[in-house]
């Protein structure tokens, strides 16, 4: 399992169900262009924090940042020179800073900080700035003076050969080779190449592999390393760049001393300082490890680093720093940089504890044959926790939930992190709502229904997948002698619906009021009308025209929508007037509207005592016919409807964040008493900021 990468979202289909901002002054949505929002993300339980947590946090999160530039080298060597001149155009420029010119390159440079470099984030090719070439060149001939190794005298014309933009291990561009690399379609067009006719390795613009190196020659030099029948194995090449010396291969390790020298050694002095004013000593020991790994390259260090870092589930604060995630090579092996600090979520935490400990309660209570329920049941605690800094390859794009480390035999014998990002998630959400337009307010049937759904959406979605993740999977048995793969290829979806299902059926139920978790007896509503919404329309806006529905989850929304819609039609009709939901058309567009919850509630006792029996039983048959006929075929009419419909809305696909900055407040000695945390609203600005402070290479 890997990190869960960022969705690409339409924010808001992700999840049907929407929240209201605790602070209806907090604005989430700060900044957009291209196909991007910016957003911020709010920490709550900040101020329950001691101060020798804030303090540990406020290392973790410069050893965090300090890592950028090596994210941004690893993209592509270019990316850096062309970032710094970027900043030099910001901070030097001399002409007018407005016009369509103007506000091009500004969309450009926007797009650059936002992909760590000249590249989509995401579909990985290169962008180009929609000014002219000899625009953007006037504007660094105007500040080649500010460049890092300007001439004493104005360059005139153009081009301005004696100056340069400098990246990691001694490259230097002057500005026409700069424009050469922005504007030329032929260079590095994908930053990891997907081409099936050309070497991938020379093609790609990340900068794993020096000039001259071919996927072969990388696939033997790797070949040779592995050790046959090893259990434990390394990661081999993990943690460096593969060059050619001599006709022959090297490992050039990214590590102090190696390439990336002044940035390591700028993230260890972070990490010692941190270990200082760690919650646990297994902490310290972790931390220990990985300045050690980071000062020798050593990947068995790297092993021994994720082994501690674990085991350590007690510590309210949790980080990820190093070369983690290895999409971006071609050839899966390098690893990109990236660094987070979070803190555990107390509040959902708490939540799912509680769950946990009456999951005997749930399991006896629960609508399905008492034949096939567990004697013994036990729910696990998920961990929910909320970013306080993303770094890296984390930002400004950024995963909802992580799962690590990354080694199989780690995994298997020392176990791994699995964890989601609540206020990412939030403020996804949040941001969905402020937009004039929004899913919920194009799909919903009036505005009570969007009221309902503002009020309770957030926290009942949560509800909802803490009730599917802690109970819903562990509920339920198989018969003696039924094979827990009976159900083939319509397994995943069958086990996620009755996984749902148990969800739904418990959101309603006044044992959750009494635990303490749901609000009242109205919150379940929400994720009702939610739910239905999206499993029988908003989620086929992800579906292309003409094609089937056939992601698991995706399947089992759609069988619970739309079985529950079939038999609860008023006098045999599906979504005749009286339905439990009631199909309804108005100016040509359709809603689909919860008439009576309490029905819907018994249809969905029904259906999870359904399913959980053709799972108990291994009915392969009965299982295949559900799924055939609710969750497969989608009806093109509503589809095309859908589809038009959320065009319309004109959202951003992609997101990302600004981080909040943590500043420390001293006493009158000097002595740090606090760190605050604000929020700034200014995209451009910490982007910029981060280059000053954060600039290591
Ligand atoms: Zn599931």
């Amino acid at each position: 399992m890997k990190l869960v990468k960022m969705i690409a979202i339409a924010a808001g289909i992700a999840s049907a169900a929407a929240c209201a901002p605790k602070n209806a002054e907090f604005k989430y949505s700060i900044d957009s262009f291209a196909d991007l929002r910016i957003m911020r993300y709010q920490v709550p339980g900040w101020e329950n924090l001691s101060l020798q947590q804030k303090e540990y946090i406020f290392h973790l999160s410069e050893a965090a940042k300090l890592g950028r530039d090596i994210t941004w080298d690893q993209y592509c060597r270019f990316n850096l020179p062309i970032r710094h001149a970027i900043e030099d155009i910001f901070a030097n420029y001399s002409g007018p800073r407005e016009g369509a010119d103007w506000d091009a390159f500004v969309v450009y440079a926007k797009r650059v900080f936002f992909s760590n470099g000249i590249h989509h984030h995401y579909a990985e090719d290169k962008f180009f700035p929609e000014c002219s070439r000899e625009y953007f060149a006037g504007l660094l001939a105007d500040v080649a003076n500010e460049g890092e190794t300007a001439p004493a005298a104005p360059v005139e014309p153009l081009p301005t050969s004696n100056v340069y933009w400098t990246g990691a291990e001694g490259l230097a561009l002057t500005a026409e080779e700069l424009l050469d690399v922005i504007y030329d379609p032929a260079v590095y067009p994908q930053r990891r190449s997907t081409a099936r006719d050309k070497d991938i390795v020379a093609e790609s613009a990340v900068n794993f592999y020096g000039p001259g190196v071919s996927r072969k020659e990388v696939d033997d030099f790797y070949a040779r390393q592995a050790v046959k029948g090893d259990k434990h194995p390394i990661s081999y090449g993990l943690n460096s760049k593969v060059v050619k010396e001599g006709g022959k291969l090297v490992e050039k390790p990214w590590k102090v001393g190696g390439i990336y020298s002044a940035a390591i050694e700028r993230i260890c002095r972070e990490l010692e300082k941190a270990k200082e004013v760690a919650e646990n000593d297994l902490q310290k020991a972790a931390i220990d490890k990985l300045i050690e790994y980071y000062t020798t390259g050593n990947l068995r260090t790297w092993d021994d680093y994720n082994i501690l870092w674990v085991q350590d589930t007690l510590g309210t604060v949790d980080y990820v720093n190093g070369f983690i995630e290895d999409y971006d090579d071609p050839l899966g092996r390098k690893a990109t940089w990236e660094g987070l600090v979070n803190i555990k979520d107390a509040a959902a935490s708490a939540r799912t504890e509680t769950l946990s400990a009456n999951a005997q309660w749930f399991e006896d209570n629960s609508p399905v044959d008492p034949r096939f329920k567990k004697a013994e049941c036990r729910g696990i605690s998920a961990k929910v926790i909320n970013a306080v800094a993303l770094a890296g390859a984390t930002y400004p794009s950024t995963p909802i939930g992580i799962n690590l480390p990354n080694a199989d035999w780690i995994r298997k014998e020392h176990g791994s992190k699995s964890v989601t990002i609540a206020n990412i998630t939030h403020a996804y959400n949040a941001a969905a709502l402020e937009q004039p337009k929004s899913v919920l307010g194009e799909f919903a049937w009036n505005q009570a229904e969007i009221e309902l759904v503002k009020k309770y959406g957030n926290v009942m979605d949560e509800i909802h997948t803490d009730l599917h993740e802690c109970l819903g999977h562990g509920s339920g048995q198989l018969l003696p002698g039924v094979s827990s793969t009976a159900l083939g290829e319509y397994q995943s979806a069958l086990e996620e619906a009755r996984a749902d299902l148990f969800g739904l059926y418990y959101c309603a139920d006044p044992k959750m009021v009494e635990l303490g978790i749901v609000p009242d007896r109205e919150a379940y509503k929400a994720e009702y009308a939610s739910y239905i919404r999206n499993g029988i329309m908003t989620q086929f806006t992800r579906v292309e025209l003409g094609r089937q529905n056939t992601e698991a989850h995706m399947q089992n929304r759609k069988l619970i929508a739309e079985w529950c819609y079939e038999k609860g039609a008023a006098d045999g009709v599906p979504g005749a007037s009286g339905s439990v939901i009631e199909k309804r058309v108005r100016d040509g567009k359709t809603y689909f509207v919860v008439n009576d919850y309490e029905a819907l509630r018994g249809l969905f006792a029904e259906l999870l005592a359904k399913i959980q029996r053709i799972k108990s039983e291994g009915d392969y048959e009965a299982g295949k016919a559900l799924i055939e006929k609710y969750a497969v075929d989608i009806d093109p009419e509503l589809h095309k409807e859908v589809r038009e419909r959320y065009a319309a809305l004109n959202l951003k696909p992609y997101g990302g964040f600004v981080n909040p900055e943590i500043e420390p407040v001293f006493d009158d000695e000097g002595v740090v008493v606090d760190y605050v945390l604000s929020y700034p609203d200014d995209y451009l600005g910490q982007m910029l900021y981060y280059g000053e402070r954060y600039r290591t290479l």
